[in-house]
């Protein structure tokens, strides 16, 4: 199996090496032994989130000045992707909080906001969520109906309703999507807020197929009020940003599911005997570890491929997309393929096959499904080739 490649290795500092041996020592202790627990229970409790802030996983990027870590992104996806080998759950909660909610207001929130958040949610005693879905605002962010309306005293009163988002009750402060208008061009103009929790309304925690133990909610937003995070009008923009750098946590979760999976799968076929030899014996399983390690592989790189923009701060949405939607359709295939190799066995909840597979669903969906990132890769690839075939007409 894949281990650390030396690529990876040469992209991290010392500091970096440091931390994620700190990480892989915090997913072995704090979460492995609990992850079984917290998915029946369908909550990671709070304390795991105050842990994982001591040792810098709340605030991986975040400037030194902030109160974070300030490191780079290939530390962050490795960190990502140690946890969920262990519990994908906690590593999409942490994803969402470092990528969306803070990586939002650290790009886009002025001073004052950055005193009131920091370091509080860069270190575990905070956390954020990031909330632009709604009933009609999926796949098209523009179709946002939460309204926000500027009021005589410079505040904002926010009324709407948001679903599917992560850390959404729990999380202390939350970025808001919401219409504040009309553009020039006569689209919805969208603008980001900074709001606290007391103005939420939580409906309910949503009953999910996998990531149990993720706190997906669903909350109204009633009278509520809130801040302008960066201009007026700015908010669609700033959102698909931040989008780019989600979609590395996301495609990193996938990754290490499929870790996960591909070492439950090679166990197995070592263990198992049918037919009087090892199911490793056999090629029908030969090929589909082998088609596993492929996928394992291929993923690592086109990950670093994006982790590395994102850390130079270069654009890097198609690569960001590229990496994401590749990652997270290989670990449905290895996770199913893994599923497959255990028989009935992987289709019990007596080992966790069954919820890595149920949780590398959600990598096709979140932040985006296939669909849309084969939109954003086809939409650019179309745009260069006009300009490159322009002459040839
Ligand atoms: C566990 C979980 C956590 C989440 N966390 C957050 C969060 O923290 N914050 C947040 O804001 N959101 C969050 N989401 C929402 C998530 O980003 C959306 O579910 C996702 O963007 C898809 O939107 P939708 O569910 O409305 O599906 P829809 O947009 O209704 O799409 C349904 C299907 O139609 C396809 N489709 C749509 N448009 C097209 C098109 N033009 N061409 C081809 N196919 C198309 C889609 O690919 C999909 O297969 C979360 C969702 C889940 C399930």
């Amino acid at each position: 199996m894949s281990s650390l490649p030396s690529l990876f290795q040469d992209q991290l500092n010392l500091a970096e090496h440091g931390f994620l041996k700190s990480v892989s020592e915090f997913a072995e202790r704090e979460v492995a032994p609990h992850a079984e627990n917290w998915e029946r229970a369908e909550e990671i409790p709070r304390a795991a989130f105050q842990a994982a802030g001591e040792i810098g996983l709340l605030g991986v990027t975040v400037p030194k000045s902030l109160g974070g870590q300030g490191f780079g992104y290939v530390a962050y996806a490795l960190a990502i992707r140690e946890l969920s080998r262990h519990q994908a759950a906690f590593g999409i909660d942490i994803a969402a909080h470092n990528a969306l909610a803070t990586g939002h207001i650290l790009n886009n929130g002025n001073a004052a906001q950055h005193a009131r958040v920091f370091p509080k949610l860069a270190n575990g005693t905070w956390l954020g969520a990031w909330a632009l879905t709604e009933p009609e605002a999926g796949s098209d962010s523009g179709g946002v109906q939460t309204t926000a309306v500027e009021q005589a005293d410079g505040s904002w009163e926010i009324n709407g309703f948001k679903r599917y988002i992560t850390l959404g009750r729990v999380a202390d402060v939350l970025v808001i999507m919401a219409a504040t208008g009309t553009t020039e061009k006569g689209r919805k103009e969208i603008s980001a807020f900074l709001i606290d929790k007391s103005q939420i309304q939580p409906t309910r925690k949503v009953p999910t197929c996998g990531l149990r133990a993720s706190e997906t909610s669903e909350f109204k937003l009633v009278g509520a009020r809130g801040e302008l995070l960066g201009a007026r009008g700015t908010g669609q923009q700033a959102a698909l940003a931040c989008l780019d750098k989600g979609r590395i946590g996301v495609a990193a979760v996938s990754l290490g599911l499929a870790d996960a999976a591909l070492a439950a799968a090679s166990k197995h076929a070592l263990n198992r005997k049918q037919f009087g030899k090892r199911l490793g014996d056999f090629q029908a399983i030969q090929f589909m570890l082998a088609d596993s390690e492929v996928d394992v592989r291929a993923s690592e790189l086109l990950i670093l491929q994006a982790a590395v923009l994102a850390s130079k701060g270069v654009r890097h949405s198609i690569e960001s997309s590229a990496a994401k939607l590749f990652a997270s359709e290989a670990a449905s295939r290895v996770c199913n393929r893994a599923l497959q190799i255990h028989g009935g066995y992987g289709y019990t909840r007596d080992i966790p096959v069954e919820r890595y597979w149920r949780d590398a669903r959600l990598g096709e969906i979140g932040e985006g499904s296939s669909e849309v990132q084969r939109m954003v890769i086809s939409r650019a690839l179309l745009k260069d080739a006009e300009v490159m075939f322009e002459g040839a007409r």
